[in-house]
């Protein structure tokens, strides 16, 4: 098989060679459980505290609130689950979310509407934010606590922390963010944005998988979601995983380190595949703000084919993509996310995520760009739908018009494509 060309980044990222050599040695020679103590295990206990202040310097946090957790979806349920319980014996029973985050945030306030609570879900506008004076306005004397997410992991867009923030520390309501694809990717930093709780997940940003971080503000009081041990502080059960937690220190001090070049060179790449996407390919249109947007997310959604088939073929011509969050292709529904911002089904039907890293180059993109143009073209002559949605009066021309005010803000923003700018 030729080479594979991977783009589903905000899936999951490969383990990057510097978090890899720094785990190694903790599963070979200092192997000990951080909690005994002769030499093994106080040398484990040791890297664990500057595994938590490595991460608490890359979030402008202090060591004693970062927690450690299993990743991104049990920091969510910790998060959120903690607060509402604690908090609903103080007649706090009402949370305030979004229409459009995680499953592991929207199935956490989904249960917790089954013991009683009452759930908010704001409505998303079409450009995939929210807006502040929404959350202000939802916010109610009972509420316990708010969870908007930092970065969309479908379609990329960045919410406006720090001002939802301020606005829940006037209220005093707790806020938490789901920040799984933001860490690592942008500038986080748990003082400037307000934030009270935030999640974060190793196997994002070349970290290994099954290993993540709560991030818990001093003086935020929240019910523990495991019981067992003593570990973390008595709040997070469990023996520690310290390879995983150095593992992931070290890939989240790499990518501070490396963010400021990351981000331009992907940038670059990102900006190329979707002019050269959307310029292509008839009836295209880009989903999520055109500004507000995670470096490396592109998500397109094409009339008239169907989403599984195009992954199915960029599959056979050796790339990986995804049509929505990978915890949902198992689904064929189209994406909560895109119905969210507004689409329509059969639109939202025929949707692609590429999600692209500092770890692609130059051909890569523009073997995708090419080979997206191929595939959704033969799609479209083997689809009655798409004859359809053409005889379909404005359609088409609303999503032209749609793909020209997002090339236009492209080329007016970064300048115009130039293939021999660098990668
Ligand atoms: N939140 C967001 C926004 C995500 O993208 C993901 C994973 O895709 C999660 C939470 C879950 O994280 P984990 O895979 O570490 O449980």
């Amino acid at each position: 098989m030729s080479r594979i060309i991977y783009a589903d980044n905000a899936a999951t990222t490969s383990v990057s060679k510097r978090a890899l050599a720094a785990m190694m040695p903790f599963y070979e020679r200092h192997f000990g459980n951080p909690s005994s103590i002769y030499s093994l295990g106080t040398f484990a206990k040791k890297a664990l505290e500057n595994a938590r202040k490595d991460v608490a310097a890359c979030l402008n946090a202090n060591p004693d609130e970062v927690f450690f957790t299993s990743g991104g979806t049990e920091s969510d349920n910790w998060a959120i689950k903690g607060v509402a319980r604690l908090l609903s014996k103080k007649g706090k029973n009402h949370i305030v979310t979004s229409k459009f985050e995680h499953h592991a945030v929207l199935h956490t306030v989904k249960a917790l509407e089954k013991e009683g609570f009452a759930v908010t879900y704001l409505d998303v506008y079409d450009n995939g934010l929210v807006k502040p004076e929404d959350v202000e306005n939802a916010i109610t004397e009972k509420t316990a606590i708010v969870s908007i997410m930092y970065a969309n992991n479908e379609i990329g867009t960045i919410q406006p922390i720090k001002e939802i923030g301020e606005i829940c520390r006037q209220k005093k309501v707790i806020f938490h963010t789901d920040a799984v694809q933001a860490v690592g990717h942008i500038p986080v930093d748990v003082k400037k944005d307000n934030v009270d709780l935030l999640s974060l997940s190793g196997h994002k940003f070349h970290g290994p998988k099954g290993i993540g971080a709560l991030y818990i503000r001093k003086g935020t009081n929240l019910e523990n979601l495991l019981e067992g041990g003593a570990q973390e502080f008595f709040k997070r059960a469990g023996t520690e995983n310290v390879p995983c937690i150095v593992g992931m220190a070290e890939a989240l001090k790499e990518s501070l380190e490396e963010m400021e070049n990351n981000i331009t060179k992907i940038t670059i790449m990102r900006n190329f595949l979707i002019e050269n996407i959307l310029k292509n390919i008839e009836g295209s249109i880009l989903n999520g703000d055109l500004e507000h947007r995670l470096p490396g997310n592109v998500n397109i959604s094409f009339a008239g084919i169907e989403g599984e088939s195009l992954l199915l073929f960029l599959n056979e011509a050796g790339i990986c993509a995804s049509s929505g969050s990978a915890c949902t292709s198992k689904s064929l529904d189209p994406s909560h996310v895109l119905l969210a911002i507004g689409l329509k089904h059969e639109i939202a039907h025929g949707s692609l995520r590429l999600t692209i890293n500092e770890q692609n180059t130059k051909e890569d993109v523009e073997n995708v760009a090419a080979e997206v143009v191929k595939v959704v073209n033969r799609l479209r002559q083997m689809s009655p739908l798409w004859e359809d949605l053409r005889k379909e009066e404005n359609l088409i021309q609303n999503l032209e018009a749609r793909k020209k005010i997002a090339l236009s803000f492209f080329v007016e923003r970064f300048g115009s494509l130039d293939p021999s700018r660098g990668y």
